[in-house]
């Protein structure tokens, strides 16, 4: 590792690396530390899991150059058919109604995480450090931090920090910066199914009387699943054998996709939210899940970050990092920080608010969300509404979101 980049980014996952490639510029070198050896984290742990990726985020993915290779491996997304079980109001979100190819992609994270890997491993611009583990931050006139690399501590110094090491962020704590976290009393259980009747295109989030369900295409008769239940009928669902978990599920689904062939690897975790009180600290700044760990019935929170790192990207510019001093820094992180807080409340409070409407059995609301469902079907407005904020044009001043760097 460089001994003094200008950035260094704490935490190599599917943000921080995104950050670094965004961030590059031949006035600048980044180091990203991450304490696992990321190879072996892209080749097995994630393999399950499957990401959205909104509209906007497609953009940004051009603008870095990488579309072209994530799209080969991509699922387009041209119809997102909403419903809600044993309620009788159906919605449809369809390209075709705004003008585009698709709504958004389907891609496995693993898949995504090697490509962004493979980009940052050629980068001479930037230089990742495996199996380092941040330990603490000093503030001198620039930023020391002290991480364990093979047993030994090691220090660096740089002018610009970005925290993106996840939920737990160790280095958020470090810094002192408090977090609140929701819990919402759910648990989801996510895996991969294979069924008879796939119909190409289509993602369905479904709305059960436990919790949101979503089936997303991943290609050929293979769906991602994402079901979102409460803790006791989760670890029920958990225990079944996989011909029990997919009749159990085939009654939350339905027919719409034929049969439930076969089931993959059931994985099952507690769902809250976690929001830090504050994104900056002199020069260091919280970005992706250590920033906001949103709830996965949005599919909002790598879109959400891919839209803050565009934001910071087209801040920062042209600027020397290494030569601006720690009140511009500051100041600019600041600015960063009040330019992005609607959004980022705007999404959260959207996640929020689909998790109280849907999964709440009162027989009012579960009149008004059939309502809800069919006025949405029949509106074109307000439909285009709801398309736009789940695709990220909230944000569209920015060159990225267009698929350009300027
Ligand atoms: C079931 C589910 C479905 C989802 N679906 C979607 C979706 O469809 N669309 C969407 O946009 N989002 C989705 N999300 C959210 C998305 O996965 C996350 O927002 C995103 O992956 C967060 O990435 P991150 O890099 O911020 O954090 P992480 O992936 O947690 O990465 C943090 C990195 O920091 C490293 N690290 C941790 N501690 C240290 C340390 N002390 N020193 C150095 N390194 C450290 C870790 O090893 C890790 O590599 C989903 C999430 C879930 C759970």
């Amino acid at each position: 590792m460089q001994l003094n980049p200008d950035i260094v980014i704490i935490g190599g996952g599917l943000v921080g690396l995104s950050a670094a490639l965004a961030l590059q510029h031949p006035d600048r070198h980044i180091s990203i530390i991450e304490s696992s050896a990321l190879e072996q984290k892209v080749a097995t742990g994630l393999s399950a899991r499957s990401i959205a990726l909104s509209y906007a985020s497609v953009q940004i993915f051009k603008a870095l150059g990488l579309w072209d290779d994530i799209k080969t491996t991509a699922c387009p997304i041209k119809t997102i058919h909403i419903s809600s079980q044993g309620e009788w109001g159906v919605t449809r979100l369809q390209a075709c109604d705004y003008d585009l190819e698709a709504l958004g992609y389907i891609i496995e994270s693993a898949t995504l995480g090697a490509l962004l890997l493979d980009r940052v491993r050629r980068s001479k611009l930037i230089s990742l450090n495996t199996g380092a583990e941040f330990e603490s931050a000093h503030f001198s006139d620039k930023v020391k931090l002290r991480y364990r690399c093979q047993d030994q501590s090691q220090e660096i110094e740089a002018s610009l920090v970005l925290i993106a090491d996840g939920t737990q962020s160790k280095a958020r704590s470090s810094l002192g910066i408090e977090h609140r976290t929701v819990d919402y009393a759910q648990a989801a259980i996510i895996t991969n199914v294979e069924v008879s009747k796939p119909t190409p295109g289509i993602a369905y989030e479904r709305f059960t009387q436990s919790g949101p369900l979503a089936m997303l295409p991943l290609g050929r008769n293979r769906y991602a699943c994402v079901w979102t239940q409460d803790p006791d009928f989760s670890r029920e669902l958990m225990q079944l054998d996989d011909e029990e978990f997919a009749a159990s599920l085939q009654r939350s689904f339905g027919y719409r996709l034929g049969f439930l062939d076969r089931i993959g690897p059931r994985y099952s975790f507690p769902l809250y939210r976690t929001e830090a009180l504050g994104l900056v600290k002199d020069r260091c700044l919280l970005i992706g899940n250590a920033a906001n760990t949103l709830h996965p019935v949005a599919g909002q929170g790598l879109n959400l970050a891919l839209r803050d790192v565009a934001s910071l990207t087209h801040l920062f510019e042209d600027a020397t990092i290494g030569s601006l001093d720690g009140q511009s820094i500051k100041r600019l992180l600041e600015n960063y920080q009040s330019s992005r807080v609607a959004e980022q409340r705007q999404v959260v409070r959207l996640g929020d608010g689909m998790v109280s409407l849907f999964s709440n059995d009162l027989p009012v609301l579960k009149q008004f969300r059939a309502g809800a469902l069919a006025l949405l079907d029949i509106v074109p407005a307000l439909k285009a509404e709801v398309a736009m904020s789940g695709m990220g044009f909230s944000y569209a001043g920015n060159p990225m979101l267009r698929g350009r760097m300027r």
